[in-house]
């Protein structure tokens, strides 16, 4: 039951959702409603009506991998990588993918969840392997290319700011002096950080030094004060971002998080900076569908004898000899005991805490201390192109400054052929801790709020930029995301350990999730699941 406190808390952050949202007559015609995450089935553990019950059935293989996101499948690709074929990944969804799934309205590719991947830089090379496996990136004439097809399109970004788009993120038409000249002092301090230290993605290949930890130890905003960045447009971009990478503001993530996101990647870029000018920057892959390009690729060559889906994964137990996973077939309502060899636990933190059983202190520890932001992905289909306000092109990113939701991707942007036609928009909204939303339980939220309210919420949000937007959209997919991803709190690098571990292993059972880095990309979930399918095949990782 919650407390009393809590419960107006979470009224009154309702109430003040509420106040902001259009009013639902003009959205009446909108089909739509939830997909993607069937609570029922994730509940299912934690409600413990099938604790304790006998399995019906008995199978062997040798490795089991439990949960079917980009860890687990960046493993299952190690074993095969390694020769081992004898293995199965249990998923609890329809389909494997986790955060980073594809999915269609009325037919139009659109993500379910994550959409891009940035170019990987050198310390991600198990990603660069990857991407050259599926012809993504090739060696010409001594230079690494990237396929032009899966490159972010131009435009690639744009605000929408003081009634005007522009291109880029970072605030910029009509502000002061001083404004820019703060942009130049962050853009300073990251590349003097930089020079300093190794800010790695993976984060696992970062030398996290005194430096790093100091940074750890303190919020971002904390961090800024400290700095006198105070200028509200550069604040409200930083947040921006936090809440883009992390699902959490500025105030809620470590000083360390807010420049890894700069720093480990190609820096930030002042207006008129040489970073500003390097045709490198931010370059991204994606695809209509997001990240679930990859993930169908990924799952692929496994089949469906190696991928079974609708599994909730129970329990996992080991003893001297093996392996045993217990699992809920939610198809055939049957209970399932898996023995094998080794497992590898492709789980977040809080649920791999839940089913090994007599759960290692490092994983004990790691469950008590790590705190993950909820999500909301919407999908509009419009049958027709959006009427614009004046200023930059349509973008692949479009961002309302000011918003509670980080806008939308279009997922018709990498359409070859450009005749304007129907397309698809996915709605970005984090309900991590945040002060844009002072006072609520984003998890709760996504509990009890029906699909219309959030319906209303986004049409009031992007109305300002698209008056039209109503009228175009004809059906709306949402999917939650309770636990989404991990949120890099001040203290979270130090309580896990304060040393990046690359294989986190206890015995037979090995671990691989996002949630091990303190935070969630597909390049720290995908390296993770890639080590611990090296080391679960024998074989030493590079
Ligand atoms: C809305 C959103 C947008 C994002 N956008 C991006 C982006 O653009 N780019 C990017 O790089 N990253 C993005 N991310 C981060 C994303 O989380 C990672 O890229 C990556 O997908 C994480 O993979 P994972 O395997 O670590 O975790 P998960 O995706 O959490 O995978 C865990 C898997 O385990 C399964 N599972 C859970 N419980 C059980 C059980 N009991 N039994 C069996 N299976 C179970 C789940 O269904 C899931 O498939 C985004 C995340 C979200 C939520």
């Amino acid at each position: 039951m919650i407390g009393r406190r809590r419960f107006l808390g979470a009224a009154a952050g309702s109430l003040a959702l509420a106040a902001c949202e259009a009013p639902s007559s003009s959205a009446s015609h909108i089909g739509g409603g939830f997909e993607g995450i069937d609570m029922a089935r994730g509940h299912a553990l934690r409600d413990g009506s099938l604790a304790g019950k006998a399995p019906q059935e008995s199978r062997r293989t040798r490795v089991v991998i439990a949960g079917g996101g980009v860890a687990g499948l960046a493993a299952a690709r190690a074993l095969r990588l390694a020769g081992i074929e004898d293995f199965v990944l249990l998923e609890l969804e329809d389909e494997p993918g986790g955060n980073s799934r594809g999915t269609a309205v009325k037919g139009v590719p659109c993500p379910m969840g994550a959409h891009y991947l940035p170019v990987p830089g050198d310390d991600a090379r198990e990603v660069q392997d990857l991407l050259e496996e599926l012809g993504l990136r090739r060696r010409v004439a001594g230079r690494w290319e990237y396929d032009e097809r899966h490159l972010c399109h131009s435009p690639q970004e744009r605000l929408f700011f003081e009634g005007r788009w522009q291109e880029g993120l970072l605030p910029v038409q009509g502000v002061p002096a001083g404004t820019l000249a703060q942009y130049q002092r962050f853009d300073s301090l990251v590349e003097s950080l930089r020079r300093r230290e190794h800010f790695a993605i993976p984060m696992a290949r970062s030398a996290l030094g005194p430096g790093q930890l100091a940074l750890d130890a303190q919020p971002f905003d904390a961090w800024l004060d400290q700095q006198g960045l105070d200028d509200p447009h550069l604040r409200w971009y930083l947040d921006y971002c936090c809440r883009d990478d992390y699902g959490a503001g500025s105030e809620a993530v470590s000083a360390w998080a807010g420049i890894h996101y700069f720093a480990s990647r190609h820096g930030f870029h002042a207006p008129g900076s040489a970073a500003d000018e390097s045709p490198e920057r931010d370059a991204v892959l994606t695809w209509a569908e997001g990240n679930g390009w990859l993930t169908r690729r990924l799952a692929e060559p496994l089949g469906a004898q190696r991928v079974l889906c609708g599994q909730v994964v129970m329990r996992i137990s080991q003893g001297r000899s093996g392996v045993e996973v217990d699992v809920f077939d939610a198809g055939r309502r049957a209970l399932v005991r898996w023995q094998a060899e080794h497992c590898i636990v492709a789980l977040p933190i809080f649920l791999a805490a839940r089913v090994v059983e007599s759960p290692p202190d490092f994983l004990r520890r790691a469950a008590a201390t790590l705190r993950h932001a909820p999500w909301l992905v919407a999908n509009v289909h419009l049958g027709a192109p959006l009427a614009d306000r004046p200023g930059a092109a349509p973008s692949w990113d479009n961002v309302l400054y000011g918003t509670r939701g980080l806008g939308y991707v279009d997922a018709g942007h990498q359409r070859l052929d450009p005749t304007p036609r129907e397309t698809v928009i996915s709605w970005y909204r984090p309900l991590g801790p945040s002060r844009h939303d002072a006072g609520i339980d984003g998890r709760r939220l996504l509990l009890e709020r029906p699909w219309t309210a959030w319906r209303d919420e986004l049409l009031a949000e992007l109305s300002a930029a698209h008056p039209d937007l109503a009228g175009l959209a004809t059906r709306i997919q949402i999917t939650r995301y309770g636990h989404a991803m991990a949120i890099p709190a001040p203290g979270l690098l130090a309580q896990l350990g304060g040393r990046p571990q690359r294989l986190v292993r206890e015995g037979r059972v090995a671990f691989a999730h996002a949630d091990w880095s303190g935070y969630s990309i597909f390049e720290e979930a995908f390296s993770r699941g890639h080590w611990a399918g090296t080391a679960v095949a024998g074989r030493p990782a590079v």
